[in-house]
């Protein structure tokens, strides 16, 4: 039996283990030193004045939202092709979210539907950067300030991703994650960046219990603190994650190589002038393959192959979000057909080129004969 190839791999660089002891000798534990090297290193990524890093992606999210201060019954715009979290820090932070449709090609957030559904109540837009491919930035850019809205960029998937040669990270407040599964990780953990001033500093204040100078409260805040035995084992991986990311890049067009003429399988859309930095490399598995979606998932994990599906439903189609008076929910053709479509393939730098062989031979053979 030939080994598994993982759907996803930590790698951590050379230098983890001896910048995790400085912090344990130390005995600086909590946010520190560390803590402030990661957020130079997510400033200097993106480009943005600002980086606060915070307990993980979703938490980075609520205290972008709650930076806004949104009154109840205010509206976020956003996907409804996401992870779950996207949605769940809408609710926390006490808004209402609103659900435009994905377009048809890169599973992004359309700018035009988003357009149709920006109303009175309408505070901010949420784009979320899926599988590493940034979304219209300069169009949600442009809408924003002709309705003075707001712009939170989901980033959890897309760290160094770019638009135009520009890094995500600048529109108004991104949220970067660092969990154990993406480009750069640190078990738990999460980073906005912003070029405001204002809301940097509302940030701070929102992640250490709402306070600036020791029991001097301004706001109802939270512990969203960042440890520096965490932000030690993110530093180096920002040192290389353009090596990283040119891997990423390099197995993404190898598996294009591999997958191209296998009959109902889309390789992942490029939009051009976007730097995708493929935290997924996601095929869509359509009418011409022997099994569908699922079967082929299956059968890949039977042969070995790793993969995933992100996401089998659109997000807000549970239970526990229809009854919710914050979750307004619409009719999302595009992001019902990529919930049955996608398939996700290991495409993270562990993955080897025989690795690589044996995942398109694999597929290939799998929707051929059923
Ligand atoms: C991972 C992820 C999050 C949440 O990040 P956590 O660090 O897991 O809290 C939010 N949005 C998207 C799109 C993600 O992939």
């Amino acid at each position: 039996m030939t080994h598994p190839i993982p759907i996803s791999a930590v790698d951590l660089p050379d230098g983890t283990e001896d910048l995790v002891l400085e912090v344990l000798r130390s005995g600086h534990l909590a946010q520190g030193p560390m803590v402030e090297r990661l957020e130079s290193q997510f400033a200097e990524m993106t480009g943005a004045a600002h980086a606060v890093a915070v307990s993980s992606g979703t938490t980075a999210l609520v205290a972008a939202i709650e930076a806004l201060r949104l009154e109840p019954g205010d509206e976020v715009v956003t996907s409804p092709f996401t992870f779950v979290a996207t949605l769940n820090a809408i609710i926390e932070a006490g808004a209402t979210a609103v659900f435009a449709d994905i377009r048809s090609d890169d599973f992004t957030l359309d700018p035009d539907a988003v357009a149709a559904v920006v109303g009175p109540r309408t505070r901010a837009l949420l784009p979320v950067h899926l599988y590493g491919q940034a979304a219209d930035l300069d169009a949600f850019e442009a809408l924003g300030r002709r309705h003075g809205l707001a712009i939170v960029e989901d980033a959890a998937q897309a760290h160094g991703a770019t638009v135009a040669g520009r890094p995500v990270g600048r529109a108004g407040q991104a949220c970067f994650s660092l969990y154990a599964t993406k480009n750069v990780c640190t078990g738990e953990g999460g980073v906005v960046t912003t070029d405001d001033h204002d809301l940097a500093d509302a940030l701070r204040v929102l992640r250490n219990q709402g306070m600036r100078r020791r029991y001097e409260y301004e706001v109802a805040g939270h512990n969203y603190r960042m440890t520096d035995l965490q932000a030690a084992v993110g530093i180096p991986q920002m040192e290389r994650l353009e090596t990283v990311t040119a891997a990423r890049r390099a197995n993404a067009a190898a598996l294009d190589r591999g997958l191209e003429g296998v009959a109902g399988v889309t390789a992942p859309f490029r939009q051009p002038r976007r730097g995708h930095v493929f935290h997924q490399y996601t095929v869509r598995v359509g009418p011409g393959s022997a099994r569908d979606r699922d079967a082929l998932a299956t059968a890949l994990t039977e042969a070995g192959v790793g993969c995933g599906v992100y996401y089998p439903r659109v997000v807000f189609d549970y239970d526990c979000y229809r009854e919710s008076p914050q979750v307004r929910a619409s009719g999302v053709p595009n992001a019902e057909l990529a919930a049955r479509e996608v398939l996700s393939l290991p495409v993270h730098p562990l993955v080897t080129d025989s690795d690589i062989d044996r995942i398109c031979t694999t597929v290939a053979h799998l929707t051929r004969f059923g």
